[in-house]
């Protein structure tokens, strides 16, 4: 019995009910895509938030903007704004937090050529991917009410910062310093995060953080990839990522970040739509539904 239920649907013959998902995460990267560079202060930053709240709009139960003002080296007052949808859980255990950040990086840093190093990147994969996943996923909740609340965030700034500098993630880092003002009783019980997801040949391993803080939530989920026939999580070590789950491990909320750093356009030109695949974002938000059921 145990068995059958965790089968995948597409092992046991039933029709796969998140099989639809596929081109709404593939139709939501390509209108990120489309908006073009989509970095705090930009254009396509305007719109990349108005298609977020077009989506809360028509899909969370409610949702807020949080708007605020960061003091940084290279531009002094930076407006960001994080976004929060929420989804009423039909049980009354504390939420669970789901994020991605939205904003894309202003340079190509990673370029070798000085020419292109200073121009802004579509972030196909970096700020689009993780992006795609929570809009889908704001689809899939309001279809199928949650039984933990959940909360979908999408950051702002986490690709601000100059290399060598603190000035990243800061959407996050203030989401969470606004989170520490509120009862603890109030806060997320788990935090997972997801980062560039969407390359073509996915493969999530373990990150270290999110290992050596919140041993037995990471399990939880790379067991539910493993249940669920998912080949792109390997259950193994990697890399060390700085990220936007670090502002909840220090707050002691269990937090993971799934993320494939081997992806050798990163911060460069290069990171565009041609690179992603719409399997590999099903692919992650197959094991991030089944974990909210899960936790
Ligand atoms: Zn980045």
């Amino acid at each position: 019995m145990l068995m059958m239920a965790i089968l995948p649907a597409r092992l046991s013959g039933e029709p796969d009910p998140l099989q639809k998902y596929r081109s709404i995460l593939w139709d939501h990267l390509v209108a990120l895509c489309d908006i073009g560079p989509r970095y705090p202060g930009s254009d396509g930053h305007v719109k990349t938030r108005a298609y977020i709240r077009q989506v809360a709009e028509r899909h969370a139960d409610s949702w807020k903007e949080q708007a605020f003002v960061a003091r940084v080296g290279y531009a002094d007052e930076l407006p960001l704004y994080n976004y929060e949808l929420t989804f009423n859980g039909t049980g009354d255990k504390p939420p669970i937090l789901l994020g991605a950040h939205y904003d894309t990086r202003p340079f190509a840093d990673e370029e070798t050529d000085p020419q292109k190093e200073g121009q802004p990147i579509i972030g196909a994969n970096d700020g689009g991917s993780g992006t795609a996943v929570l809009l889908a996923l704001a689809e899939y909740f309001d279809e199928n009410p949650p039984e933990r609340t959940v909360k979908l965030v999408f950051f702002d700034g986490e690709d601000w910062g100059r290399k060598g500098s603190d000035e990243y993630f800061l959407g996050a880092t203030y989401y969470a310093e606004q989170l520490k003002k509120e009862d603890p009783s109030t806060w997320p019980a788990r935090a997972l995060v997801v980062d560039m997801v969407g390359q073509k040949d996915l493969k999530i391993f373990k990150e270290q953080y999110s290992f050596r803080s919140s041993p037995s939530f990471i399990e939880t989920v790379f067991d539910t990839a493993e249940d669920l026939g998912v080949k792109e999580f390997v259950p193994m070590l990697r890399y060390s990522v700085r990220d936007d789950h670090l502002p909840f491990i220090h707050m002691k909320i269990p937090s993971v970040l799934l993320i494939d750093f081997d992806y050798s356009y990163w911060h460069t030109l290069e990171d565009t739509l041609d690179k992603c695949s719409a399997d590999s974002m099903l692919a992650v938000l197959r094991v991030v539904v089944e974990t909210v059921r899960r936790v």
